[in-house]
């Protein structure tokens, strides 16, 4: 907390804040620093004062991990909407496979009553070629069935 110099009471908040770079002993490097223009609430002094960087800090500190936990939430979020589309996705193919499933089952039925319709119509022709042999007088075809 920075004190009045001329009464001692304690000034809360800044009533202005600026920064300034000061060259450090090490050449090349600069240090920055905040300054603050306090107003002293008991005798209303103004005064300078350098503000403590640690508490400068701070609050950067607290926004960056806010906006990690915003980051982590926004990334889960988008977790959470790309399996529930791979989810819709699976119910999609699945429903596919079933359907394409009773298609060739279909197919198949229809395969095999057309295998039974020629079948029929095969034995009929035999019935016919049968039939004709026996007008022409082939007696061995009627020996053999
Ligand atoms: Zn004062």
């Amino acid at each position: 907390m920075v004190k009045c110099p001329k009464c001692g009471t304690e000034a809360a908040a800044p009533v202005k804040t600026w920064m300034i770079t000061r060259k450090t002993s090490k050449p090349g490097q600069s240090s920055q620093r905040t300054m603050g223009l306090f107003q002293c609430p008991s005798c209303k002094a103004r005064f300078r004062a350098t503000l403590d960087t640690e508490r400068e800090k701070k609050p950067e500190e607290k926004v960056s991990i806010k906006n990690m936990v915003e980051r982590i939430r926004v990334i889960k979020g988008e977790l959470m909407q790309t399996l529930k589309n791979l989810r819709e996705k699976i119910k999609t193919l699945e429903t596919e496979r079933a359907n394409l499933m009773l298609e060739i089952e279909e197919l198949k039925k229809m395969a095999e009553s057309k295998v039974s319709a020629l079948e029929s119509e095969v034995a009929m022709l035999r019935e016919e070629v049968k039939s004709l042999k026996e007008l022409l007088g082939y007696p061995e075809t009627e020996m053999k069935e």
